[in-house]
Formats: C-alpha cells, structure tokens, sequence
C-alpha cells in the first residue's frame, strides 16, 4: 500500500500533500488530482492479479488513495456486470452496444463508488464532521458510507429530489436538509455554515478523492473488455466526475502499459431541460455557463454549473466524441422501451445513453461493428414514481386473445 504521491492542480499544476485534507487548488480553485507513484506500481503488480481479487472496486487497491486498508469503507461497490444488449443492437443495427449495469451498487447508484472511496480517505484523515449538497443519489450513498464510517454528516438536497434519496440519508442518520432551489443553490448554503463549523466539504470535485472512485469504472471497462477500450463511451453527464475520471483512469493504465493509445470516443448526454455542457461543447467552449430553470425528470442529471466543467469538455474533445441532448419524453419512453427489450429497469439517466445511441445511429455517428459502452448509473426501481401503470383486473372468464389488448 501507498503508492499516492501527492495532489496535483488539474490547471496550474501545483502540488499538495495527501496526508492533510484539501478541497480545490488554493493557488487558482480549480480541480486537484490523486496521483501516484506509477513506475513502481507498474514494477510491482501485474494486470493479471486483479481476475484473483474481491469482486468490488477495492481489487485495484494500488491505485486507490487508501495507505492503511484498515481505514476502506465499503459495502461491496464496483466490479458490476458489462451486459450485451443484443436486441438493443439488433433494433439499430449495430452488433456490439454493451451496458455497464451501475444500478447494482450499493445504495443502487453507482455514487457508491466515488462516496467509498472519499468517506475512506475522510476517515484515514480523521474526519469527523461532513457536509455535502447532493441532487439525490450522492446523498444517498453519502449517507451510508458516513454511517458505516461513523462521520457525522449534514446533508442539503433540493426539496423535489426523489422521495428515495431522502428516505435512504434519513434512516443511515445523516442530518438531511431540504431547499428550495437546485444542488448549486445547495451547495451555497451549505458553504458558510459549513466554513464556520468547520465541516469537511465533501462535494463532487471540490473533494479530491471521490474521483478515485468513479475512475474505477473506466480499470473496470479495460479488465472486462481484456485490457482493452470499447469504441465509444455514452455517459450521463450531471457534475461530470464519472466521465473525467474515466479518462484519468485510461490515462493511468496507459502509463502503466496495461492498454495502449487507443481511446474511446466520450459522449456525454444531458437532459434538454438542463443541458450547460452540450451547449459549451457544441459552441466549442472550455467552460460552461450555468443553465437558467433547470427541469428534468433525471434527479442527477439536474446540475445547472459543474466545478469540473473544463475537464469534462476536455475529455469530449480530446477523445474526438460528441453530445446530445434528449427531451424527458424521449427518456421516459425509453426507460420502457429498454426495459421491454432487455429487461433492464434502468433509471432515467441511464435510459438517456439509450436515447443518445438513437441519435448516434441517426446521425451515422457509429459503425455496425463499433463496440458502445453505455453507462445505466443506477437503479430505475429507485425512480418507480415516474412510471404509473394503470393494470387491468384479471378476468379469467375472457379469451385469451382479450388478455393481450
Ligand atoms: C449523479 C448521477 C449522474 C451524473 O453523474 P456525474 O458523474 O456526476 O456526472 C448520473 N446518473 C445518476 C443516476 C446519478 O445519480
Ligand atoms: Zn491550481
């Protein structure tokens, strides 16, 4: 263990040590980075190890931010399933779209990732006190790694985040807070009182390490694809830490020689009720500005300003990828239409990487034998109250041609 060297500046490349607690650059404001002493994991561990460790994240434990493994928090996150969506593939005519099926994790949303590896590095660091903004799944996973952590944490969510999310922070014992407003609006008002307390400030981005986590998806895609990347990564993009650390992850194992130079091209999707980083992209931006009256059904995708913006355009760009934007009409229809077709309840951020394949296909973006990756970030059982079935009663006495209508 230990192979974290320092934090590094994503812009002005300062450097921090990792054995105090930081949030963004104090030098510009910007993003910091984990990174690691590389040369020697690449001398010390093999790829191949990995296939002989734990199903969970933690398998990649040398590129994890944790020295004492005594201090890991987890509930068994990571290492979920790359399933094939034949008939997905089949209905558009491509012969390889694969979906990365997060709805698994813990706390049922793939922010259990980058929620284990933060509250882990928190607690290895000896916080007591945490407080975050979340637009409903952050908290939720927040909630529990804090609880099983034993840190205290003050959470802000808005007031129309799904009845889950609040349900879930309220029994794991988080001091749960509504607002009337957006995450952004959240995250502000937690900041002075949180300052004053002196709460560790553990919002996406602005906390170093929950990166970490998310990153794990992108060595998981390569271990499952054996070491190699698929073609094209679609995303559901709020605050952007899963694709941004995605691409860190890619370039670390590249660094490390375990893949080569081949990237996958990064499109990201958002809801056309708040879509700040398609704009930017499609206006060939580095930053993004923050989108008036956010309004969507997709809870994560409701992000008005992302802190990362820049690294997410970045990775956009650099990858030679692409965005979209996809009504709520086409993300509700879609949630059914994958269901029907696969079986896979995805929630409605994820049923909007479908949406945004559609339009890939449409517009001749991807090739037959093009290998897709989409991202279902979590559990559409965790959004049941968007889908209201009107069932008729059962009447055995009918035909069964009737039962069909
Ligand atoms: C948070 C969230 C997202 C957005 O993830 P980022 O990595 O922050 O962009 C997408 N889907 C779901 C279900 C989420 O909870
Ligand atoms: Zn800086």
């Amino acid at each position: 263990m230990g192979y974290l060297r320092h934090l590094e500046c994503t812009h002005c490349h300062a450097q921090y040590s990792p054995d105090a607690l930081h949030n963004l650059c104090a030098r510009c404001g910007k993003v910091l980075f984990p990174r690691y002493d590389l040369e020697r994991v690449r001398a010390e561990v093999s790829r191949d190890e990995f296939a002989r460790r734990e199903p969970t994240m933690w398998r990649y434990r040398e590129l994890m931010p944790i020295n004492d493994p005594a201090n890991i928090v987890t509930l068994g996150e990571g290492m979920t399933p790359l399933l094939p969506l034949t008939e997905v593939g089949r209905r558009l005519g491509l012969r390889r779209v694969h979906v990365k099926e997060e709805g698994l994790n813990p706390t049922g949303s793939f922010k259990a990732r980058g929620l284990s590896a933060a509250v882990s590095k928190a607690k290895e660091l000896g916080v007591r006190v945490a407080s975050m903004p979340s637009a409903g799944n952050a908290g939720s996973a927040a909630a529990a790694y804090c609880a099983r952590a034993g840190i205290e944490l003050f959470l802000v969510m808005p007031a129309d985040v799904p009845h889950v999310n609040q349900v879930e922070c309220d029994v794991c014992g988080a001091h749960t807070f509504l607002i009337r407003g957006l995450i952004n609006d959240a995250g502000r008002s937690l900041r002075a009182r949180g300052r004053e307390q002196g709460w560790f400030d553990m919002s996406t981005l602005k906390e170093p390490y929950r990166v970490e986590g998310k990153k794990t998806m992108g060595y998981e895609l390569a271990e499952q694809c054996g070491w190699s990347l698929p073609d094209v990564i679609i995303y559901p993009t709020g605050g952007g830490t899963g694709i941004v650390g995605m691409w860190k992850a890619f370039e670390e194992l590249e660094a490390l020689g375990w893949i080569g130079s081949h990237r996958p091209r990064m499109v990201i999707v958002q809801a056309a009720g708040c879509a700040p980083m398609v704009r930017a992209h499609r206006e060939g931006r580095e930053h993004a500005e923050p989108w008036q009256d956010a309004r969507t059904v997709a809870a994560g995708l409701r992000v008005p300003e992302a802190i990362g913006d820049y690294l997410i355009l970045q990775a956009v760009r650099e990858s030679g990828g692409t965005s979209y934007a996809v009504t709520d009409e086409e993300i509700l229809a879609d949630m059914r239409e994958l269901a029907g077709a696969e079986g896979l309840f995805a929630c409605p951020e994820g049923a909007a990487t479908y949406s945004a394949l559609k339009a890939l296909v449409r517009d001749r973006l991807v090739a037959a034998d093009e290998r897709v990756v989409l991202f279902n970030t979590g559990a559409g059982m965790k959004y049941v109250d968007l889908v209201r079935p009107t069932l008729p009663t059962f009447e055995p006495a009918h035909p069964p041609e009737a039962l069909r209508a």
